[in-house]
Order: C-alpha cells, then sequence, then structure tokens
C-alpha cells in the first residue's frame, strides 16, 4: 500500500483543466521522477509478465511514453495507435465518441500479426471510451488481447466496467474516487 500512496503523490492535480470541472491528473510529474517512473512501468507490467505478451498497443500519446518502456521490459514489440491522419501508410479507424462529437484512432493496417497476443496501455482511463476503441481496432486487425494497463482509473466514471463487459482484463495502480 505504501508504493501505492508514493505513486499517486507523484500525479500532479490540475483543476478545471481542459475546462471548468474537470480534475486534470498530470502524470508528467510522475514521469520526471527516475524512481516514480520506474516503478510505474514495473508494476504495469508485473500482472503481463508470464502471458506471452508478442505486442504493445500504446494510446497517443502518453500512451507511447509508458508502452514503449512496457514493451521493452516484456521484450515484446511496440504498435502506436494514433489520432486520424497521422500515420505515412495504410490504415484501419476505430470511432469513439467524446463528450462532443467524435474522434477516430488508427493503426497501421499491417500492424498486427494474426493472432498476435497485445496488451493495451495507456496513462488512464476514465470513460473508457478509447480504450475500448483501442480494443475494438486491435480485434478488428486480428490481435487477441491480453490486457489493459493503466496508471490511473477513475472509477466513478466506469471506464474499467465497460472494459470487463469486453471480457478485457485491466489493470491500474492508482485510483482517484469523486471524478
Ligand atoms: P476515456 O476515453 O474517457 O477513458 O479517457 C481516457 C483518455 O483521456 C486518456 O488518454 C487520458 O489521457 C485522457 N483523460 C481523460 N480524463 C482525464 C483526466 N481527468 N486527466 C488526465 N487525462 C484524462
Amino acid at each position: 500500500m505504501q508504493d501505492l500512496k508514493d505513486l499517486r503523490d507523484l500525479i500532479r492535480t490540475i483543476p478545471d483543466y481542459p475546462k471548468p470541472g474537470i480534475q486534470f491528473r498530470d502524470i508528467t510529474t510522475l514521469l520526471a521522477d527516475p524512481k516514480g517512473l520506474k516503478r510505474a512501468i514495473r508494476e504495469m507490467a508485473a500482472p503481463f509478465e508470464n502471458l506471452k505478451v508478442d505486442a504493445v498497443a500504446g494510446i497517443e500519446a502518453r500512451g507511447f511514453i509508458l508502452g514503449g518502456a512496457i514493451a521493452d521490459r516484456l521484450e515484446c514489440g511496440f504498435i502506436p495507435i494514433r489520432k486520424k491522419g497521422k500515420l505515412p501508410w495504410k490504415t484501419i479507424g476505430q470511432e469513439y465518441t467524446l463528450e462532443y462529437g467524435v474522434d477516430v484512432i488508427e493503426i497501421h493496417e499491417d500492424a498486427i500479426v494474426s493472432g498476435s497476443r497485445v496488451l493495451v496501455v495507456d496513462d488512464l482511463i476514465a470513460t473508457g471510451g478509447t480504450a475500448e476503441a483501442a480494443i475494438k481496432l486491435l480485434q478488428r486487425s486480428g490481435g487477441t488481447i491480453v490486457g489493459a494497463t493503466f496508471i490511473v482509473n477513475l472509477p466513478d466514471l466506469g471506464g474499467v466496467d465497460r472494459v470487463t463487459s469486453l471480457g478485457v482484463t485491466s489493470h491500474s495502480l492508482v485510483a482517484f474516487e469523486g471524478d
């Protein structure tokens, strides 16, 4: 428990960013802390170490920082999931709903070798809309989802339940209640 409390203390909360009423959980302060970063990577990867992960799929942008390090730790490859229009080769896209309107995430159409075992990585799960889109995109591309791992869970927004209902196990290190 002490470990978890320490990680939580390294995350900065910025009230009313990017708009009134949102408590932004800023992990840059954790990333800047050598011991905190190392511990976060270790703990995000730990449950998946013996699950034969073939690739980590990181969600732009903070999922890239964490996902690259987790892939190195799990000795597997890394696949970037990007916002629409950013990838240079042919892509497959998945729409998802935001509070206002829709957005699209993409991967390269040849990013997944059929049947490969993929771990989804992002910094935070809130409503789970982004993670759900990532899971569906990877599954449509032929991947088997081993799990999804996050530093922060905002349990009141129901994202973990949403991911669980897709049959995917999620793992997070710190919860902020009341968001
Ligand atoms: P959601 O799709 O609602 O689960 O939102 C998750 C995505 O939005 C992640 O990529 C997060 O980085 C970002 N996000 C959502 N809410 C917050 C928050 N309160 N603080 C920081 N990032 C957030």
